[in-house]
């Protein structure tokens, strides 16, 4: 046996990130491997676990671990702990006292213990408590979040999860462990539907939501802790609810919002699961549906993802939450779902009746209640314009996006893997403008090979058959480390070593996926697109090692374009316009480092508008360059898919669009309605603006 004393020097202690990659650091080895803080000790292959230890900054922890590969174990946690689990070390003084109070065997324990916690039966199902808020008058608009745009109108569901009634009777241990397995299958087999149902009507990033779900009911230490309540003489459901229980409440109390989320999975896939063990239904709206035969819109405290999946569109008109925020898991499945949706309206939402018939404006993000005929109308005459639109434009989605005085325009499609090129072909796409190759990469214990990379590039080059298909080069690093990588520590992930910098950093990353995209281009039309340039020395350095590689394999040259994504960029770009086929502007990023705002920033995400005048004047600038060069521009951030973006970024000048997939035929369909030489006013005031509400105020929808 290896025993490391450590001391956790992360300033957010072992919070999700550098537990996950401590977790997906030992799951490598064979042998078992257990992290002590305080009097608690857990399996370190447990995120759960590990989450719910929660360890702070400076605080000792004991890793033990028994097997064959024990010593390189030892030596890759130990390193991997020191090196900060991906993040930057705090300083060196509370790292030596808390190693000397280890040492000792009474390292502080800063975080939450939850030995003695004991969770009563009847609080297991979410309930409610008695709400106190003011009635809501008749006419009354609640102005809350948008959740997910379009408009709903009809009468509100509201909609409680049922009580589960446990039966306490334990049946002997072989029984009730068989009943918990058989639970645990069937709850995983539902996942897979579920996954495969949402996959048909969102994309891959969306269905992942319930792979989450998935590996958190195979959690070792979830199912060590059932295992061992049964051992003691529990009943599977009691045992079950009351670990559930404890660790949602133990990952919830560590006060971090990202945490708060794995909570509420752990609690969705907990009840799910419970539902199985107690023989309950679950909560359907198929009694009411019976009774009225009415499509409704659903009020309720809060939903999960699973709740929002199984929706059928046909009965469910959109929904209102009154808690919730617009990046949970929730609100982005309503987005891909194309379900309106209206969050955090307060708890004054769930005095509503049913019945009550309601408008929800999921892009305004409002709820007016009872609205007066002239509102019904109104609202319905816009819905049944919205739906025409929509009809149009998927019927026409196969027409070219040319303007009514013939600029055309490229819209192509954002991709993360083959089912979305596929999707991206039915939805009249002219080409693939991103592929995200980070998917291939990340929820693994090592690298793709090369092989394993080429065949996926050949698949979707031969669904993309004539279009044209950009692959990006590996974008990751800062806040998306791979385990299976020794990345740098870093203070501010953001400004640190990602993209194209990472790539260079460990050259054989980016020659493995260069040889696979060179060994597949021919099977279609394959361009390469480097993320992150920031100067022309980068660029120099990236080419070079595919000139080298194209050579040794003597393979036809490629088309290379960069992502102009970092202000630098984007002042350089005439230079840079010289030393490759193609630019792509990256508006994401461009704009939170434009703006020096965090782009997942929980308070300024929302100002990080790329309608800014200040981007919108680094992107005239691009095109200027670009277009000078004799060389073309796309946009691939989220703008490119805004309605009030369109007309001003054709205006000045992009030659692609590159949006989601269920995003592009009314995009196409916008802008063959647009008139360019309009277009190109519009983006001249937009340039003369100050701010970004100004530019959005201007009206420059045509
Ligand atoms: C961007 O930054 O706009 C972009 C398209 O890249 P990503 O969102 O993958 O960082
Ligand atoms: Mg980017």
């Amino acid at each position: 046996m290896q025993e490391l004393d450590l001391v956790i020097h992360n300033s957010a202690g072992l919070h999700a990130r550098p537990a996950r990659v401590l977790v997906d650091l030992a799951k490598q080895f064979k042998s078992t491997v257990h992290i002590r803080a305080g009097n608690k000790r857990v399996s370190a292959k447990s995120m759960i676990a590990i989450l719910t230890l929660g360890v702070g900054c400076g605080q000792a922890v004991q890793i033990d671990i028994n097997g064959e590969d024990e010593a390189l174990a030892a030596e890759a946690l130990a390193t991997a702990v020191r090196e900060g689990l991906g993040e930057g070390p705090e300083t060196h003084d509370s790292v030596n006292s808390a190693l000397a109070a280890a040492r000792n065997g009474n390292g502080t324990h800063n975080g939450h213990s939850h030995a003695e916690s004991s969770i009563a039966v009847a609080d297991v199902v979410p309930v409610i408590g008695p709400i106190r808020a003011e009635p809501i008058k008749a006419g009354a608009n609640i102005q809350a979040i948008a959740g997910a745009p379009g408009i709903a109108v009809g009468p509100i569901l509201r909609y409680e999860r049922a009580r589960i009634e446990i039966n306490h009777t334990f049946s002997g241990v072989d029984n009730e462990l068989q009943h918990l397995q058989a639970a645990l299958s069937t709850a995983q087999q539902q996942l897979v539907a579920l996954r495969e149902q949402v996959l048909l009507r969102a994309d891959a990033s969306e269905a992942a939501i319930f792979d989450v779900h998935r590996d958190l009911l195979a959690d070792p230490a979830l199912l060590e802790a059932v295992h061992g309540a049964i051992q003691a003489g529990q009943a599977a459901a009691v045992a079950w609810q009351t670990v559930i229980n404890q660790q949602a409440e133990a990952i919830a109390q560590l006060d971090d919002p990202l945490l708060a989320e794995r909570a509420s999975d752990l609690r969705d896939v907990g009840e799910r699961v419970l539902r199985l063990l107690a023989g309950a239904e679950a909560a359907s709206l198929d009694e009411h549906w019976a009774k009225t035969k009415q499509p409704m819109i659903v009020v309720a405290y809060d939903l999960t993802p699973s709740e929002t999946a199984a929706f059928d569109p046909a009965k469910v008109l959109g929904f209102c939450t009154a808690v919730g925020g617009p990046n949970a898991h929730t609100a982005i499945l309503a987005r891909a779902l194309g379900l309106p949706a209206v969050i955090s309206a307060g708890p004054s939402v769930l005095e509503l009746a049913t019945g009550t018939e309601v408008i929800l404006d999921g892009t305004a993000g409002t709820l007016l209640i009872s609205p007066a005929a002239e509102a019904i109308t109104a609202a319905k005459t816009a819905q049944q314009r919205e739906r025409e639109h929509k009809a149009l434009a998927m019927s026409s989605a196969k027409l070219p996006a040319t303007t009514v005085d013939g600029q055309h325009i490229e819209v192509v499609a954002n991709i993360g893997g083959l089912n979305e090129a596929q999707q991206a072909t039915t939805l009249g796409a002219d080409g693939v403008g991103l592929l995200r190759t980070e998917f291939l990469f990340l929820e693994r214990t090592q690298a793709p090979t090369e092989d394993e990379q080429f065949a996926t590039y050949r698949e979707i080059a031969q669904a993309m058959g004539a279009a044209p298909v950009i692959v990006r080069t590996l974008d990751i690093g800062g806040d998306k480390p791979l385990p299976y990588l020794a990345l740098p520590t870093e203070e501010n992930p953001f400004l640190g070593e990602r993209g194209i910098r990472l790539c260079l950093a460990h050259p054989e990353l980016l020659q493995t996926q260069v040889r696979a995209i060179l060994r597949a281009a021919s099977f279609g039309r394959l361009r390469i697109m480097f993320p992150m340039i920031a100067d022309a020395g980068e660029l120099r350095a990236a080419k070079a090692e595919i000139e080298r590689i194209r050579a040794e394999l003597q393979l036809p040259p490629i088309e290379i374009g960069i992502m102009i994504e970092v202000p630098s960029a984007a002042l350089m770009a005439d230079l840079l316009a010289n030393e490759v086929d193609f630019f792509s502007i990256g508006t994401n990023d461009l704009t939170q480092y434009t703006l020096a705002m965090d782009r997942t920033h929980p308070t300024l995400a929302a100002q990080a508008d790329g309608l800014h005048p200040a981007v919108l004047r680094l992107i005239a600038r691009t095109v200027e360059a670009a277009h000078a060069a004799g060389k073309w521009v796309g946009v691939c951030g989220e703008l490119g898919a805004d309605p009030q973006a369109v007309p001003i970024l054709v205006g000045l000048g992009v030659d692609e669009l590159s949006v989601s997939v269920p995003a592009i035929p009314t995009v196409k369909a916008q802008i063959r309605a647009l008139n360019f030489a309009q277009c190109q006013t519009s983006a001249r005031r937009a340039l003369a603006c100050a701010t970004a509400a100004e530019v959005r105020q201007g009206a420059f929808d045509q």
